[in-house]
């Protein structure tokens, strides 16, 4: 007998198109993965030995608050551990922050090259997402607050952004800030903020410990963690508690708590990531800016490559893909078809990728 009702999605989900991940080479190839952002250096070794030791207590559920890693952050980077709330990849907090504060009717805020995160999570609630136009690849201050209607309840702000690698500086994150009601959350989503050189960037805890409407969001995940799925977010207390009501109870596992806290407190390790992520994104963005290639100066671990069209973009994948090197095409997720996001990766492949797009460009 054929079932000719079954159960269905609320309005909306089905206009959602998938996230789509960066990809992967196929198992068993040693073609270089560099389309997530992933760290070069692995992980923390201290980080590595925390989740091994967590093997042991496997059949206890975590500490539901993630006390023991909300704490770790506290201390590193001067945070009450009560304004702290963990999660399973910044991805979970995004999607509680959206479940939380928007719904049928609402609105939702984004400069157009933003995460592509952000539709999904909007759309999911029967909210609206508002793509605001962007200055040059960067998000425009002006732009954003001019796409504020009665119905904004949200505005989304990756600094540094993904894709694109650009940042707003502090003074624009304060005069964006200052430019909302305050009933409207901004959430700066700082998953970069480690890797950022800039001395006007702030990674918007000012902001936050000033204000009732603003949360910051982080991740493990672009500093070698990104298969323990590992998020933290700081607000103000009433932004915390609603959180707190809705998130799953233990939803962040032991082993990835315990690798957290230890990844938190190995400041030798992340400063290492980061110096050479500075090193090597300097010198990728020289090696490769020229005539057949714009590069976007990049404050986070990739660099958006664009180049004349669409085709000659496509073709550069191709060519990068024969080569053993799997980049980020970000037609289709992002809309910018004649580019490409390189992340930094380990030091022969970034001289390979420089050799390989040096020799297409050439040709082009
Ligand atoms: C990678 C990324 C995240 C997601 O991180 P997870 O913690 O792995 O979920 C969030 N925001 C931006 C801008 C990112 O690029």
């Amino acid at each position: 007998m054929s079932e000719t009702v079954r159960p269905t999605p609320q309005p909306g989900i089905l206009d959602i198109a998938p996230y789509m991940p960066g990809k992967s080479g196929k198992p068993g190839s040693n073609a270089i993965k560099l389309s997530a952002n992933e760290s070069p250096l692995g992980a923390s070794p201290k980080a590595i030995a925390a989740f091994a030791a967590a093997a042991e207590k496997l059949e206890i559920y975590p500490e539901g608050t993630s006390r023991l890693l909300r704490e770790a952050l506290g201390e590193v980077h001067g945070v009450n551990p009560d304004s702290i709330v963990c999660g399973n990849g910044s991805d979970d907090l995004l999607h509680l922050l959206a479940q939380v504060y928007l719904g049928e009717g609402d609105e939702a805020v984004m400069n157009r090259y933003g995460f592509s995160v952000y539709p999904i999570i909007t759309r999911a609630t029967g909210a609206q997402i508002i793509m605001v136009d962007e200055r040059d690849y960067c998000a425009d201050v002006d732009a954003l607050l001019a796409a504020v209607t009665p119905r904004t309840k949200v505005v989304w702000l990756a600094n540094p952004n993904n894709p694109t690698g650009t940042y707003l500086n502090a003074d624009e994150v304060a005069r964006l800030h200052a430019g909302l009601r305050p009933d409207i959350l901004l959430v700066i989503d700082s998953a970069y903020a480690e890797y950022v050189t800039a001395a006007d960037y702030s990674v918007g805890l000012d902001l936050v410990g000033a204000h009732q409407n603003v949360v910051m969001v982080r991740t493990f995940s672009k500093m070698g963690l990104a298969a323990a799925r590992i998020g933290w977010m700081v607000g103000p207390d009433h932004v915390v508690d609603a959180i707190n009501r809705i998130r799953g109870p233990f939803n962040v596992n032991l082993p990835a708590q315990l690798a957290g806290a230890a990844a938190t407190r190995d400041v030798a390790f992340t400063q290492a990531l980061c110096d050479f992520n500075a090193r090597w994104r300097d010198w990728l963005t020289a090696e490769l800016h020229s005539n057949a290639m714009r590069v976007i100066p990049s404050q986070a671990n990739f660099v958006m490559v664009l180049f004349d069209t669409p085709e000659i973009a496509a073709a550069a994948f191709k060519t990068l893909v024969e080569a053993g090197y799997i980049v980020r095409e970000i037609g289709a997720s992002y809309g910018i078809a004649n580019g490409l996001r390189i992340s930094i990766g380990p030091e022969a492949a970034m001289q390979g990728v420089a050799k390989v797009l040096k020799a297409f460009g050439g040709a082009q």
